[in-house]
């Protein structure tokens, strides 16, 4: 057996991403502490972001908006244009801030993309997506790039049908419970969890029980070839 495509989660996968949102929540407590104590900011913008999901979607956009939101509210609307203004500037500094990628990711991609398709596959903004993308370095493996809205069974299922990609020969691989493993699993496909200790919270999720033997789960990145290998050795 020979699996066709490997699919890869890019934030917290590739590269680091969840750390540049504590950094910003934590300069937002300091901005609104004439207004606020620093647990009621974060429990405030927490509970803004996952509201703004279904409007906003993910990504640094939405987030800027869910602090300017948290401000206005926590302040009873006085919050001033130039805090306003200071907000915007810690979304403008997540947006440019460079593009880590982990180690162990480039050598990993470099020699599973001459024998295999790769695919990355991550949900978000599609500018925010695209630009990372790029200033990754590491578009050059991919044979896919895929921005989905969320990462769902039916997002897979209506993905794999329109590439003619058998989910028995997909593997997907990705550091959130939710997002990456178990709709993947559900379809049949090989769904690789590498566990990320600054995983969102929203990302997280009940591990069933007993979980198929498509499952598979890796300390990091680099051992996946053999991993690859060994699945397919049978
Ligand atoms: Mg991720």
């Amino acid at each position: 057996m020979k699996l066709d495509v490997i699919a890869f989660d890019a934030d917290d996968t590739l590269w680091v991403n969840e750390p540049r949102y504590i950094a910003a929540e934590a300069r937002l407590r300091e901005l609104l502490s004439p207004y606020a104590d620093g647990e009621a900011v974060a429990h405030d913008l927490h509970a803004t972001e996952i509201r703004n999901l279904t409007s906003f979607g993910y990504g640094v956009k939405a987030y800027t908006f869910s602090m300017i939101e948290t401000a206005i509210a926590l302040s009873n609307g006085h919050i001033s244009g130039t805090e306003i203004d200071g907000i915007l500037q810690v979304g403008r500094r997540m947006m440019q801030a460079p593009v880590e990628v982990f180690e162990h990711v480039e050598p990993t991609l470099a020699k599973l993309s001459p024998q295999r398709d790769l695919m990355i596959l991550t949900k978000g903004d599609l500018v925010e997506q695209g630009d990372r993308i790029a200033r990754s370095g590491l578009a050059k493996y991919f044979r896919y790039i895929e921005i989905v809205r969320e990462k769902t069974v039916e997002s897979y299922r209506g993905l794999l049908q329109q590439r003619r990609i058998d989910p028995q020969r997909f593997l997907m691989v990705g550091n959130s419970m939710k997002s990456d493993i178990l709709p993947v699993l559900e379809l049949g496909a090989y769904a690789v969890y590498i566990h990320y200790d600054g995983t969102w919270e929203h990302e997280k999720a009940q591990i069933p029980d007993r979980l198929p033997t498509t499952y598979k789960e890796i300390k990091h990145i680099g051992v996946l070839p053999d991993l690859i290998e060994t699945i397919e050795g049978g």
